[in-house]
């Protein structure tokens, strides 16, 4: 048997506190709450936990508060199996979202970047041989943009480099060139000024997801196919994304090809729209298999 590839997670984590509403309040206004609940949440970690039900061996690097939802993360990120050996704890508050969502689903959200904000590039020198030794680098935007930078630089030259640049915003070309892969939602990549723009820069393959139409994967080779979506009846499509950046990463760092990767993504992506909420809702690489045999 050979063993797992292993990835890199150098990103957020926050505890989720979602409170359910009838409706969300106004400036100036108190509403009470139907129902509360405390989950785990942050791209950086809700990735990383996609990327070990995907089946491949996961380091997360970041920071947590010495606080309670600090111990919550840790445990959680455990759970999955998940090395929090560079998972830094630091005096200030875990991450958090301050999550409202209404009868109708709609929802207004406060983050709270907490003890991500304080996660620095110097961090990273003690964790640089695991993130030069991995197979894969899989990197989001909720944390400082000068330790997106020094993480990207400390990859292998055969590490494959996977950026989700959420939130969107524009990105020097410097951050851009030391990416394989940039995987951009539609709102994202126009932020980013356009697919040109990352390829100009020398990003290899933008994949463009475009929700229930699947997503498009353009090569800096001139190539553009489609990836079709699969076929589902959504119930709520929190996580697609972080489901669709987990897996095309793990199945990049495991071997496959591209359009392969992108295509077992897409599959984890319908997947995810499957379950309410973030972490219960990232498949694993048995049910992602099954969809693609289907
Ligand atoms: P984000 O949540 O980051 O905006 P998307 O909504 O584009 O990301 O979803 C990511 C991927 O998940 C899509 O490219 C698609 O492959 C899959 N996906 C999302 N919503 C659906 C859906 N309703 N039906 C089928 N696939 C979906």
């Amino acid at each position: 048997m050979t063993s797992a590839a292993r990835v890199c997670v150098v990103g957020s984590i926050n505890l989720d506190l979602v409170a359910r509403l009838e409706r969300l309040p106004g400036p100036g206004e108190t509403v009470l709450a139907t129902g509360y609940e405390e989950i785990p949440g942050g791209k950086g970690s809700n990735q990383a936990i996609g990327l070990a039900r995907a089946g491949v061996s996961v380091s997360m690097i970041g920071a947590v508060g010495e606080d309670a939802a600090g111990t919550v993360m840790l445990d959680a990120l455990r759970h999955e199996g998940i090395d929090v050996s560079g998972v830094r704890r630091r005096p200030v508050p875990t991450g958090r979202a301050l999550i409202g969502v209404d009868d109708a689903a709609e929802n207004s959200i406060i983050v709270v970047p907490g003890a991500n904000a304080s996660l620095t590039p110097d961090d990273l020198e003690d964790v640089s041989g695991s993130i030069s030794q991995a197979e894969g680098l899989l990197v989001q935007l909720e944390i400082p943009l000068d330790t997106v930078a020094r993480a990207l630089e400390l990859a292998g030259p055969d590490t494959w480099t996977v950026l989700n640049p959420a939130p969107g915003r524009s990105l020097p070309a410097e951050i851009l060139r030391r990416c394989r892969v940039v995987v951009p939602n539609e709102h994202e990549v126009r932020l980013l000024g356009g697919v040109a723009v990352l390829l100009e820069a020398g990003v290899s393959w933008v994949i463009v997801t475009e929700g229930a139409r699947g997503a498009r994967l353009i090569g800096r080779d001139g190539s553009e196919r489609r990836i079709e979506p699969f076929e589902v009846q959504p119930i709520d499509t929190t996580a697609a994304g972080d489901a669709f950046c987990a897996m095309v990463t793990a199945r990049l760092a495991s071997g496959d090809d591209i359009e392969r990767a992108a295509r077992a993504a897409a599959a984890a992506g319908a997947l995810a729209t499957l379950t309410p909420g973030a972490g219960p809702s990232l498949p694993t690489w048995s049910a992602v298999r099954s969809l693609l045999d289907a």
